[in-house]
């Protein structure tokens, strides 16, 4: 008897079942940091969502919250590590959009948004803007369409990898322009930014998060706001459909999860900490500066990112499908 418990025991510890006890779960953080894992460059917008962010909930998880960068492949690198990590709570990952795009552009993708991480909850919403370098010579989104049609050649466009916001935003572009650039992968949009504004690549759709303070500084050309809105924090970039293109339209959100497996418990101390993240009025007011939206609080848990998770890779799978982009 006892060695069939015993048995059953180490059985269940290989499936890292049981490898946390209630009471463990239950003083959780305990004091010990967590590593949330950011998938792209640092310094970038998702970096800067996550950093702003962690700085406030580790007040209300009471524990230091550390980012660890792993950029590359449009945010799957990191994000499969933290599918890999253990289920303690100890490893999470602060990720966008990108978790709803990569299951159609990966056939090799080695793990399910779905079934390989819990859910934790939404963190930001974030526009993007096209911007362009100040060389470039066209004054407006209206004129730089036909100047983009005569110049394809030798106009480039910079992205944060295949599956990254950046990325998508400029599939959508090119297919409604209906003329193919070439496009500059990077890490993250922090180093396609620097070159941006060397002169090194041409043009950019990307996060305000990221370009906010180029763009108040006037050290960018910004064309258009990919959003059937003008972004609050910057009311002066007409959108592309009121500059003639309608339909470019991509809003990048932003959530938190955790490996599959960790403990009911522990997610919901994280979860709740991330409610009271989203609410405090220091992080709305840091969100709204760079052009972004806190969610409210309902979006901050597991069950409404289940839900939303799943309509975005319902959405995004047929559109990705149908234009025929693989990553691998
Ligand atoms: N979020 C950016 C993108 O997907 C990448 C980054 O954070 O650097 O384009």
């Amino acid at each position: 008897m006892k060695r069939v418990a015993m048995h059953i025991a180490a059985a269940l510890a290989v499936a890292g079942v049981g490898a946390f006890t209630g009471a463990q779960a239950q003083e959780y953080p305990g004091g010990k940091p967590v590593q949330a894992v950011v998938p792209f460059a640092a310094g970038g917008p998702t970096d800067k969502v996550a950093r702003e962010l962690t700085m406030i909930m580790s007040k209300h998880l009471g524990t230091t919250i550390v980012i660890e960068n792993l950029g590359g492949a449009g945010g799957t690198i990191g994000a499969k590590k933290v599918a890999q990590s253990k289920g303690d709570g100890y490893t999470i990952l602060i990720h966008h959009i990108g978790m709803s795009t990569a299951p159609a552009l990966y056939r090799n993708l080695g793990f399910d948004p779905l079934k390989d991480f819990e859910m934790v909850g939404e963190v930001a919403d974030v526009p993007m803007v096209m911007v362009g370098n100040k060389q470039l010579p066209p004054a407006t989104f209206k004129d730089l369409i036909p100047y983009i049609k005569a110049n394809a050649a030798k106009l480039s466009l910079a992205n944060a990898g295949i599956g990254s916001a950046s990325h998508l935003c400029g599939l959508l572009f090119q297919s409604a322009i209906q003329t193919e650039l070439t496009t500059v992968p990077y890490k993250g949009t922090a180093p396609a930014l620097t070159d941006i504004l060397g002169g090194q690549v041409n043009l950019m759709c990307d996060q305000t998060t990221n370009i906010a303070g180029q763009l108040k500084a006037g050290a960018l050309k910004p064309y258009a706001a990919m959003q059937s809105r003008r972004v609050e924090a910057f009311k002066d970039i007409p959108t592309a459909a009121e500059q003639g293109l309608p339909g470019v339209e991509v809003k990048i959100w932003h959530a938190m999860y955790a490996p599959k497996g960790t403990p009911k418990p522990i997610i919901d101390k994280l979860s709740a900490a991330l409610q009271k993240s989203v609410q405090d009025p220091t992080f709305r007011a840091k969100m709204a500066e760079l052009g972004a939206e806190a969610v409210p609080a309902q979006r901050a848990t597991p069950d409404s990112l289940r839900t939303f998770l799943t309509s975005e890779i319902n959405k995004w799978t047929p559109v990705i499908k149908k234009a025929g982009v693989y990553a691998d």
